[in-house]
């Protein structure tokens, strides 16, 4: 009989690299500081079920630069999809791609279009804050300064679009947290457990590959849920 479950892990199964002080992604610092800190100092490898959550992410960004390039949506243009960018800072280096560019006719503007595919849109009401900071971050860098992130259901293609305003002080906020991070990765100086401050973090905490470690070196206490 197929093991059709085997040969889907088998395709997505890939060597992991560590990752190189100096080098950072924008989407990682809107999270747990603490956590992209532990993924430098103590690489994990990803296991076969977040494999195939990011092979869902792939397929609906795939599917979502489709409709962006379809000759059925006219008013639309897309211009560029995963664009690569490499910003310098200090003696570091932040590198990514933009999800999409697009131009709307009508208004002849580009607008940034980030896309998360989540697994029940009914229950966003609002752009994560870790995705708005990632937006505004690309909007500071592309200089495009209009940007809407998509967060599309995978269960049914339902989509809600938010729009997040440029705000070059949040930007910088950004940058100053990749200074942060990479001054206490070279201290190798543990950051502060951000996502255990408050409850409407501490959720990032359940699925964390380092929450035994984390919790080992800061117990909870009545600073740290
Ligand atoms: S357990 Fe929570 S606070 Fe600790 S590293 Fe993971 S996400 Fe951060």
């Amino acid at each position: 009989m197929i093991d059709f479950n085997e040969m889907v892990d088998n395709y997505l199964r890939r060597e992991s690299y560590p990752k190189t002080i100096g080098k950072y992604y924008p989407s990682e610092i809107g999270t747990c500081m603490r956590k992209v800190w532990y993924s430098y100092k103590f690489p994990s490898s990803v296991g076969p079920d977040l494999l195939k959550i990011f092979e869902v992410g792939n397929i609906m960004h795939d599917l979502v630069v489709k409709i962006l390039s379809s000759d059925k949506n006219p008013e639309i243009m897309l211009v560029s999809a995963e664009a690569p960018f490499k910003k310098e800072v200090d003696d570091f280096v932040i590198s990514g791609r933009v999800d999409n560019i697009i131009l709307v006719k009508a208004s002849g503007k580009n607008i940034l279009m980030e896309v998360k595919s989540t697994g029940s849109v009914d229950f966003v009401n609002k752009p994560a804050d870790y995705n708005a900071m990632q937006l505004q971050l690309y909007m500071h860098i592309m200089n495009i300064h209009d940007g809407v992130l998509l967060y599309i259901d995978k269960k049914n293609l339902k989509s809600k679009v938010f729009k997040v305003d440029y705000n070059p002080e949040e930007a910088e906020m950004v940058i100053n947290r990749f200074k942060a991070l990479h001054k206490l990765l070279k201290m190798d100086a543990l950051p502060d457990p951000e996502s255990r401050a408050k409850h409407d973090k501490i959720w990032m905490c359940r699925n964390c590959e380092y929450r035994d470690k984390c919790y080992e070196e800061t117990p909870s206490s009545a600073r740290w849920l």
